[in-house]
C-alpha cells in the first residue's frame, strides 16, 4: 500500500507561476490517481509489501508506470519553492565545473525541456560516476532506473502547464527556473557526495545516502504491519 505524500506547500503558494487550479488538478487529480491506480494494481501481489523504490526497480508495464509517476511527481513538488533561491556550497562549485556557469546550465536545461518530444520530464541528475547531467525521460521513465540521483525535475507533460501557459512550454520552463528549490538540491547533492556507486537496491542500509533520500521521499509509504 502506497500513500499520497503531502504537498510541501499550500496549493496557491506558487502563484502566479503555477495557479491554485493547476496544483489542484495536478496534485489532486493526476498524482492522486497514480496512487489509487497503483494500489488497485498491486493489491494482493508481492508488490503490495514493497517500498515504492523497490516496486520501481522490480516492476514493468502499468505497475512501473504508476509507481514511477508517483515518485516523479513527489520529486517534482520537492523541486519547487515559492521564493527564488540560488545553489550554494559544493553544488554551485560542481555546476560551474561541469556546465561552465549557471547561465549555461539554465540554457541547457530549458533547451532540453523545449526539445523533449511528447510527454516527459527534465532532470538535473548526478550520474553514478559523480558527473552532473541534464537528463530527459519520456512518459513515466525516471533516472532512478539508471542509478542516477535526481537533484530537481520539471514535469513537461502538458497537464503541468496547460491551464497557465496553454501550449507555451518555453514560458513555463523559464518560470520554473525561478522557482527551483536549490536548498533541497544542494542538500541532496551534499548527502550523496561520495564516489561510491549508488544503486536503487538494496535500500536497507541506513548509511547509504541514496536510501536516506528515498526514505525521506517515501515518508509514509512503508507498510506498517
Ligand atoms: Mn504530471
Amino acid at each position: 500500500m502506497i500513500t499520497l505524500p503531502e504537498l510541501p506547500f499550500e496549493e496557491d503558494a506558487l502563484e502566479p507561476f503555477l495557479s491554485k487550479e493547476t496544483i489542484q488538478y495536478h496534485y489532486g487529480k493526476h498524482h492522486t490517481t497514480y496512487v489509487n491506480k497503483l494500489n488497485e494494481l498491486i493489491k494482493g501481489t508481492e508488490h503490495d509489501k514493497m517500498s515504492l523504490a523497490a516496486i520501481i526497480s522490480d516492476a514493468g508495464g502499468p505497475v512501473f508506470n504508476n509507481a514511477a509517476q508517483i515518485f516523479n511527481h513527489t520529486f517534482y513538488w520537492k523541486s519547487m519553492t515559492p521564493k527564488k533561491q540560488a545553489p550554494t556550497g559544493k553544488l554551485l562549485v560542481k555546476i560551474n565545473n561541469d556546465f561552465g556557469s549557471m547561465e549555461k546550465l539554465k540554457e541547457k536545461f530549458i533547451q532540453a525541456g523545449v526539445s523533449l518530444f511528447g510527454s516527459g520530464w527534465v532532470w538535473l541528475v548526478r550520474e553514478p560516476h559523480g558527473q552532473l547531467m541534464i537528463e530527459k525521460t519520456q512518459n513515466a521513465h525516471t533516472p532512478l532506473s539508471a542509478h542516477m540521483i535526481p537533484l530537481f525535475v520539471c514535469d513537461v507533460w502538458e497537464h503541468a502547464y496547460y491551464i497557465d501557459y496553454r501550449n507555451v512550454r518555453l514560458a513555463y520552463l523559464s518560470e520554473f527556473w525561478n522557482h527551483i528549490n536549490w536548498e533541497f538540491a544542494s542538500k541532496t547533492y551534499d548527502n550523496t557526495d561520495n564516489d561510491i556507486f549508488i544503486g536503487i537496491e538494496p535500500c536497507n542500509d541506513i548509511h547509504d545516502p541514496f536510501c536516506q533520500l528515498l526514505d525521506e521521499l517515501q515518508d509514509g509509504d512503508r507498510v506498517t504491519s
